[in-house]
């Protein structure tokens, strides 16, 4: 019998939900218990020392050494009361997770040859991790090959069970990013710099433009059992064989109906340890597959909401073990069913109080709110590519232009009413100077845009990057992903069509065009220019496909092709001239992508490997053996007879059709070594991650399918692997 798998069957009847104690107090009491937030800083910092803090978050001013020491001190002081006994340097590297490394506070007393608590500012600010395994696309491999970390004030400090975390960004010796922190925070400047320019046509008192971040995190949930019994999920965290259940979602009956018992306990621990640590989550329900589910935060700065993604991540994992869950954040955990992505929010407001993508309340606010409207469009029709590249991994390739998610092509979504306001604003404005008339006409229209946008969002899931009233939501990011990739992109990319924007107006300007005049014309002129991009209908239709090939639009899916775009002379001068990455840094940033493509691949292929023929062809042969043994006894008793033929020729051709299977999963894994084979050879890392794109990852699929037919023959009761049914109902 596959003893694993029933074992685990029967664990599963005993489980029961586990409900936390702490509960029954309001989520304000606790709120940010955990985080040196401001009031804290308040608390245990001099006047000087916090409003030294202060500045350095406002307005990026480094912190001295002295002060660093009164931080460090007054820190220092308020972890060791909540009971942390070791800090550290908390970053992202270019992994799919974060990093840290603990020290302990204690340093030797001389007086009582014992040790005492300290730290100083030295370690708060900067550190030298080595971290010499973590990826760095070749950053780091002369002889200089340092590490550092360095604080990052903007975003809070945190303890997690007995740890102080710092968040840090992670460079190497020679300055370049390590991470997705630092080129993050170099975007967000970036993106706040051009927009405060911008803004400045329409309100001079803006002088800090924010991002926003909300991100809508997706991810299933497997029981611990049923998970330790599948390897592929175990090494890959996605099932690389396994027959469709019969049932899944075709009824639509698990998407927002009631959670599961055993779930929802385990989303009121883990909600309440995010409360905790201060992220502040508010939005859970069912997802469209089985065993999918859905976390959703109130938005925040770009920065911290990324940090905050990228911990709660972590805090989802270590407390589903705690209730006999493992989570899977991977894009397609499982095959013909709905995968899981990471819907990014993305606004940018002011110093003032205004969100720049909402509409306003009179003519002034509103062109304000088309101008950011439309250079974001602009910005997104103009580097596409990048956009894609941005997203584009192994995990998430299997989700795009899967009919179930966002496609693989870019376009906008910005639904029937904004659709017409922008036709009637190109029709209207005219290219020369306006009559007093048309001036009131236009202003007119401008004005009435909060009306009828409010009311009239539609909704369209099928778009990638859709406006939704007043935000934009890329929804192609996915589940696993660091939305800083994404973010990345998107800021850098506005910044740039920003200025470009503050330059073309400025230009009319000079030449005796009037303000209004001159952004309207430029408007009008996007307006025209954004047009391909623009899309409101069915982007999981084929018709769409084609319609986008023929407005020129790209079509990428496959990752190693997307991460080309970063590459490109374009893309290496927009980062550059908006101080995000040096060509260096992008190269060596996609070295470390495509390595990442081939790892993947690989191991995908020798996990598949071994379940192939060690778990699964001696299934099957066991199998065909029992077979075999009744075919012999039916011919012992009938003889050759007619009647013998009769009775055993459906099992001969079972004999027959498990063979076939066995046979082909042998010489297709046999093949699937020969390519990988070659590909190892290949010292280029774009040419490895192409060949193992082009001659490995095929032979997923073809062997998946012989073992799925073989799933559909084979006696359950000898079936090693937790079957669909029990992965996707089981909870
Ligand atoms: P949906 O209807 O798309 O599921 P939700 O209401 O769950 O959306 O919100 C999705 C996310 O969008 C939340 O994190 C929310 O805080 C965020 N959000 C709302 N307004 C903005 C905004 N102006 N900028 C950025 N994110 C926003
Ligand atoms: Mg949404």
């Amino acid at each position: 019998m596959a003893t694993l798998r029933f074992m685990a069957l029967k664990e599963l009847l005993k489980r029961k939900p586990m409900y936390i104690e702490e509960l029954g107090r309001a989520t304000s009491e606790y709120y940010g218990k955990q985080v040196f937030d401001k009031p804290k800083m308040k608390k245990y910092l001099s006047k000087d020392a916090y409003e030294h803090v202060m500045e350095a978050i406002n307005k990026g001013t480094r912190i001295d050494r002295k002060m660093a020491d009164q931080i460090a001190l007054g820190m220092k002081a308020w972890a060791t009361e909540n009971g942390a006994t070791h800090y550290t340097h908390w970053f992202h590297p270019l992994t799919d997770a974060t990093a840290e490394k603990h020290d302990a506070f204690i340093v030797t007393d001389s007086v009582s040859n014992g040790v005492v608590e300290s730290f100083s500012g030295k370690l708060l600010v900067q550190q030298e991790p080595d971290a010499s395994s973590l990826p760095s696309g070749g950053l780091r491999n002369t002889f200089e090959a340092r590490g550092y970390t360095a604080w990052d004030v903007s975003s809070p400090a945190f303890i997690v069970g007995t740890t102080l975390c710092l968040p840090t960004i992670f460079i190497s010796y020679t300055g370049e990013a390590l991470d997705y922190k630092m080129p993050l925070l170099k975007a967000l400047g970036a993106v706040d710099k051009a927009a405060v320019d911008v803004c400045q046509y329409f309100d001079k008192n803006v002088s800090k433009v924010s991002s926003n971040l909300g991100w809508e995190q997706e991810y299933f949930l497997v029981d611990e059992g049923l998970f330790m019994a599948r390897p592929d999920l175990m090494l890959t965290e996605r099932t690389l064989m396994g027959h469709s259940s019969s049932k899944d979602q075709q009824l639509e009956d698990h998407y927002f109906s009631s959670i599961p018992e055993r779930v929802i306990a385990y989303m009121e621990d883990f909600e309440h340890e995010s409360y905790l640590l201060g992220i502040p989550v508010k939005t859970r329900h069912n997802e469209v597959a089985p065993n999918q589910f859905e976390i959703a935060p109130i938005f925040e700065e770009c920065n911290l909401a990324n940090d905050h993604n990228q911990l709660i991540m972590d805090v989802m994992k270590r407390i589903a073990r705690k209730h006999g869950f493992r989570i899977l954040f991977h894009e397609k955990p499982f095959k013909g069913i709905n995968g899981s992505g990471k819907h990014n929010n993305w606004s940018l407001s002011t110093d003032t109080g205004v969100n720049l993508l909402s509409p306003g309340k009179n003519p002034r606010t509103n062109m304000q709110f088309l101008t950011f409207l439309l250079n974001v469009m602009k910005a997104v029709y103009e580097h596409q590519d990048l956009l894609l590249g941005s997203i584009l991994t192994a995990s998430n390739m299997h989700r795009l232009g899967a009919n179930e998610a966002p496609p693989s092509i870019i376009s906008v979504f910005l639904g029937h009413e904004l659709n017409r306001v922008l036709d009637e604003l190109e029709e209207t404005v005219p290219d020369k100077k306006m009559t007093p008339d048309e001036k009131t006409s236009i202003k007119l229209n401008i004005g009435k845009i909060p009306e009828i946008l409010l009311d009239n969002t539609d909704r369209n899931r099928t778009s990638p990057f859709a406006f939704t009233g007043n935000r934009f939501e890329y929804r192609a990011v996915g589940s696993s992903a660091n939305c800083a990739s994404a973010m990345i992109v998107l800021n850098t990319i506005v910044a740039e069509q920003l200025k470009k924007f503050k330059s073309e107006v400025d230009g009319l300007i000079e030449k005796g065009v009037k303000k209004d005049e001159a952004i309207l014309q430029t408007l009008k002129r996007y307006i025209k220019e954004t047009k391909k991009i623009r899309f409101d209908g069915n982007g999981y239709s084929a018709e769409w496909v084609e319609e986008a090939a023929r407005r020129g639009l790209y079509n990428i899916s496959n990752a190693p092709e997307a991460l080309h775009a970063y590459l490109t002379d374009k893309s290496k001068a927009l980062f550059a001239a908006n101080g995000v990455f040096e060509p260096k840094e992008l190269e060596a940033r996609v070295e470390v992508e495509m390595e990442k493509y081939t790892k993947k691949i690989q191991i995908e292929s020798r996990v598949l490997g071994d379940i192939a023929i060690n778990h699964i062809v001696p299934t099957g042969v066991k199998y065909m053996n029992t077979l075999i043994t009744n075919v012999q006894g039916l011919k012992d008793v009938f003889g050759d007879t007619a009647d013998f033929n009769e009775l055993a020729g459906d099992r001969v051709d079972l004999i027959k059709k498990t063979s076939y299977h066995i046979k082909n999963i042998k010489n297709k894994v046999h093949e699937m070594v020969e390519a990988r084979k070659v590909a190892n050879k290949e010292e280029d890392a774009h040419k490895a991650a192409e060949l193992y794109d082009k001659t490995v990852r095929p032979y997923l699929d073809d062997i998946r399918y012989h073992i799925d037919k073989l799933e559909l023959i084979v006696d359950n009761e000898m079936w090693p692997l937790p079957k669909y049914r029990e992965l996707l109902f089981a909870r």
